[in-house]
């Protein structure tokens, strides 16, 4: 089947009329994810997929309609399931299943959606490589020796093979749009406090945010739809009425300003994938918007403020995992003391360490002011800047990520290039802001690249129907792999 063939609103029509079962895409689905190898998903189990399919059949042959009922979608594994394993891509949480599902979850499925399953992702979504779980890498299905990115490159992989049509991932600085950018398919991560937490296996909480990976701006809209919406058990969630995110699809581009910030476009910015911006910028002044040159100044220091807090928030969420309520326990210890230690040195991985470590550090009584508090002036600064470049423009384009997507293994034990690799995608992850990923070609070696749209807080539909112009446009969001 083509991207095309698979879009939620053609098979959302087949389902409709009845020419197809949800039973039938998941059997089609599931037989695609026991044939690939692309390491794609930690866990799945056939016959709870199906059960739920033939209950989306039973409901649809009892009258109900809507999108996503009977639509097959994967989850990454840091949202929690009842029946599937929740793993957070953690040595830590191996064996773990949830007692209740994630809203995310729970929502999905009241709206009739069948869960294939869970999707690999860096271990807690600590990554942006895929290499940090302890299920072993994802590979990207564009050219098996180079990472999805991450840390949703399971959803990003499964979405671009057409395991899943879509699948759900989470941003906390970049996690939802530079795998979708790696791997040639549309991503959408929302405004901070849009889709419920709860349930999310917890890394940085002030930056966490639930979102799409799919194969089109639309398909992403419908299934945002579904999952978004205020949550009383997420006291960050926010109160807004519901909306229809598919709304300003059709509407033209043309009078909108888009702004171009200069420090996107440096010297960090690799050739290829500079070129293929360049050329999706000039479609979107083709369609009729205008391009404005506008300056972030603090963008570089996103890297570093995101480098203290996410850090400093993990290691608190972290301290949960204590190898006593639950996950996983050392067999061998002598005292409390060391069953802590044990637990904790043989359940997490070294990039998880290295978080913890550097988290307790900022945090600690010493060094609090010197980097946690200086960051969070860094954050609002960042915030500033953005409000600032809204009063003048309608949204903001640019670069996902510097490079295509690297070799496995190549910069895995350099900490720091994986971080620096981050730089346009920090920035709107501190301001909260809505951003997505949309496939603008392809650079060395014929591997994907994507164009980053970020738009004013809870301004989705507007990126939504941008996105979705640029997609009439341009045919790269229908490629797919070999
Ligand atoms: N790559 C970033 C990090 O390692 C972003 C991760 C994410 O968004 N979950 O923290």
């Amino acid at each position: 089947m083509s991207a095309q063939e698979r879009s939620l609103r053609r098979l959302a029509a087949c389902l409709e009329r009845g020419e197809v079962s949800a039973l039938e895409l998941a059997q089609d689905c599931l037989a695609r994810i026991a044939a690939s190898d692309l390491n794609a998903f930690i866990d799945v189990q056939p016959e709870l997929t199906l059960a739920q399919a033939r209950e989306a059949d039973a409901r649809r042959a009892r009258g109900e309609a809507g999108t996503l009922l009977g639509v097959p979608l994967a989850h990454k594994d840091i949202f929690v399931t009842r029946g599937w394993r929740s793993t957070a891509g953690s040595r830590m949480l191996e064996h773990y299943v949830s007692p209740f599902d994630a809203t995310v979850v729970e929502r999905l499925a009241a709206a009739g959606a069948v869960c294939l399953g869970k999707t690999n992702c860096d271990e807690f979504a600590m990554g942006g490589s895929n290499e940090h779980s302890w299920f072993g890498p994802t590979r990207n299905p564009w050219d098996r020796a180079a990472i999805p990115g991450g840390s949703s490159g399971g959803s990003a992989a499964a979405v671009a093979a057409g395991l899943a049509p879509a699948a759900t991932g989470t941003d906390t600085g970049g996690s939802i749009r530079q795998p979708a950018a790696m791997c040639g398919v549309t991503g959408l991560k929302p405004t901070y406090g849009r889709v419920s937490r709860h349930g999310m296996i917890a890394f940085a909480s002030s930056l966490d945010q639930g979102g799409v990976i799919a194969a089109s701006a639309e398909d992403c809209a419908l299934v945002l739809g579904a999952m978004a919406g205020f949550d009383a058990r997420d006291s960050t969630s926010v109160e807004r009425p519901g909306e229809d995110f598919t709304r300003e699809i059709g509407r033209p581009v043309a009078g909108l300003r888009i702004g171009v910030p200069r420090e996107f476009l440096g010297d960090g910015l690799a050739a290829d994938v500079r070129a293929a911006v360049e050329a999706a910028l000039a479609e979107l002044r083709a369609l009729g918007a205008t391009l404005v040159d506008i300056s972030l100044p603090q963008t570089e220091l996103a890297i570093p403020a995101y480098y203290v807090i996410a850090p400093a928030e993990a290691s608190s969420n972290l301290a949960r995992f204590d190898g006593v309520r639950y996950g996983h326990r050392a067999a061998h210890y002598a005292d409390l003391r060391e069953m802590y230690d044990r637990s904790r040195g043989e359940g997490f991985g070294a990039e998880v360490k290295r978080r913890v470590l550097v988290g307790t550090y900022v945090l600690s009584a010493g060094y609090y002011d010197a980097y946690y508090l200086q960051a969070q002036k860094l954050r609002r600064l960042i915030a500033d800047d953005f409000r600032r470049a809204f009063e003048s423009v309608d949204l903001v384009a640019g670069p996902v990520a510097p490079t295509v997507a690297w070799d496995i293994g190549s910069i895995v034990d350099d900490p720091v290039s994986n971080y620096l690799a981050d730089v346009y995608t920090l920035p709107a992850s501190l301001a909260g802001l809505p951003g997505m990923s949309v496939p603008a070609g392809f650079g060395r070696g014929g591997r994907p690249v994507g164009l980053q749209l970020i738009g004013r807080w809870f301004e989705e539909a507007r990126l939504v129907g941008v996105a979705h112009a640029f997609q009439q446009a341009t045919d790269w969001h229908l490629q797919r792999p070999a």
